[in-house]
């Protein structure tokens, strides 16, 4: 099969053969068709999938065809969990749409939100954005939804996992009822599909890996050693099997600059990204990492979720995680689309309840291999025979928690507070001109995974909350209808000429 088959125009075409992309993905071949139709889709892909593209191209078509976006409009609304992941969103929207009238902005928090609302006032055929800000955004009339066509939910179980179901609901409620739902998540757990229900409309069910697989391209297996080893450990192993690059994941965010300290001790280059980061640092850390400048990136899960990185061969988890999906998101960070990778864990005694979690979720035992001169004192127990994952029990309706109102210390309800918690997750801006930077001369043919493009967000300034970026002055000009004539005839709208 070919991307030409799927019906999608010469611009986009030729976008992906710049992108060195010969054949759709198994993802894209069966998204295209179904976003194309105009279905709403739910998806079940890991990252490294080619997911980005299986819905931003059709998407992108679809678009070209319709009318032009007026001031502050939005036609297709893209939500990500994290600032990361957004930007990287945006960056594939820009080369795939470059060859087309469309214009497309990224919206994050943590950054100065008046770039932000300047840009919108222009409108943008393709939003992306992290729940927080465009909510900031909509209350500020920065943002409106009176053109949304398609709206996207981009790894829809870490939206849920960081609490932001709230401003997921929130955002929904101020779309119009008629549009196109696409749901897109690595895993489908019981409220993944229950956020479904009231979202896509009899979907097109497409699955690419069976659920919680690891991608079969990546060889993993398991280094069993004592726990304050561990630093000495991955140390030989960067320097006996010279390692270009790693990405490693660690438990906590201390762990993350504690490590980073520790090789840095030992002239092995690292940076870390983890959500006490600036926004600031953390894209310079992945800028450093992706030009090659840090050798060793190391990361807590939800800084690293969904980060792309061309051809990264080698990751390593220094701490297995607490749950053991993300086992499944960290090995995605590698292997992508086709490339081969290696995802090594170093596991103490003290987890073996992780690992037999992991090796339960992925229905294989990982293998073990003990490193030289580094054979534990503390042994980790035989593995466990692999049972069967069972289907969940339907959850018991939860009792109304009235009774609970004005019971804590601090007059709250006692309830976890959620949906809050992307404000410090959140950042930056890039803008169109991102486009203009994204790899598009490499040659057609080799696969050719991604840009280094960087993401242009500027480093945060003084971040505002969302009571104190003033609304802008003067409202926002054109509200008057403009031209909502098709793409083909004749634009009347001072917008953009097509
Ligand atoms: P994603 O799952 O969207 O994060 O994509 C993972 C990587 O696969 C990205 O680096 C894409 O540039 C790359 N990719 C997407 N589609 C294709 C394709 N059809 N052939 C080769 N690489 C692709």
């Amino acid at each position: 099969m070919s991307f030409a088959s799927l019906g999608l125009c010469t611009p986009i075409l030729e976008a992906v053969a710049n992108q060195g992309y010969e054949k759709p993905s198994p993802i894209q071949a069966q998204a295209i068709p179904a976003v194309l139709e105009g279905k709403d889709v739910m998806a079940a892909a890991q990252t490294g999938t080619g997911k980005t593209a299986g819905f931003t191209l059709p998407i992108l078509e679809r678009l070209s065809k319709g009318p032009i976006v007026r001031s502050n409009q939005v036609r297709a609304l893209i939500l990500t969990p994290t600032r990361e992941l957004a930007a990287q969103v945006g960056e594939n929207v820009a080369t795939y749409s470059k060859r087309l009238p469309l214009s497309s902005a990224v919206v994050f928090g943590g950054v100065k939100i008046n770039p932000q609302m300047m840009r919108m006032r222009k409108g943008a055929d393709v939003l992306v954005a992290t729940p927080g800000r465009l909510l900031d955004l909509y209350n500020q009339n920065a943002v409106k939804f009176n053109q949304l066509e398609v709206l996207v939910l981009d790894e829809a179980d870490r939206m849920l996992d960081m609490g932001f179901i709230r401003d997921i609901k929130k955002i929904l409620a101020l779309l119009p009822k008629q549009r196109q739902n696409l749901l897109f998540s690595a895993t489908f757990s019981d409220e993944i599909r229950e956020l479904a229900k009231g979202l896509v409309n009899d979907p097109v069910e497409i699955s690419v890996t069976p659920r919680n697989t690891t991608a079969k391209t990546v060889k993993q297996w398991i280094h069993p050693v004592d726990k304050k080893k561990k630093p000495a450990v991955l140390t030989k192993l960067i320097q006996d099997n010279k390692w270009k690059q790693a990405l490693v994941f660690t438990r906590t965010k201390h762990g993350a600059n504690r490590l980073t300290a520790y090789l840095e001790a030992r002239d092995i280059t690292a940076a870390a990204i983890h959500g006490n980061k600036s926004q600031g640092a953390r894209t310079k850390a992945l800028a450093n990492f992706k030009s090659g400048e840090v050798r060793i990136l190391v990361a807590t899960d939800i800084a690293a979720r969904g980060i792309d990185i061309d051809q990264l061969p080698q990751v390593v988890n220094f701490d297995l995680p607490n749950v053991a999906e993300d086992y499944v998101h960290r090995i995605g960070r590698t292997g992508r689309a086709g490339a081969e990778g290696q995802a090594i864990s170093l596991v103490c005694a003290d987890e073996f309840k992780e690992l037999t979690d992991i090796e339960r979720l992925t229905q294989q035992i990982l293998p073990r291999e003990d490193v030289f001169g580094f054979v534990p004192t503390n042994k980790l127990p035989e593995p466990l025979p692999l049972r069967p994952l069972k289907a969940k029990k339907p959850k018991k309706p939860k009792k109304p928690k009235a009774e609970k109102v004005n019971n804590q210390p601090d007059g709250s309800n006692g309830n976890k507070p959620q949906g809050n918690k992307q404000k410090s997750n959140q950042a930056g801006n890039q803008k169109a001109k991102s486009r203009r930077s994204s790899g598009n001369n490499k040659p057609a043919g080799k696969p050719s995974y991604k840009s280094d493009a960087k993401p242009t967000g500027k480093p945060a300034g003084k971040p505002k909350g969302r009571a104190s970026g003033k609304p802008q002055g003067k409202k926002p000009q054109s509200q008057k209808p403009q031209g909502n004539k098709a793409r083909n005839g004749k634009p009347s709208g001072t917008a953009k000429q097509r």
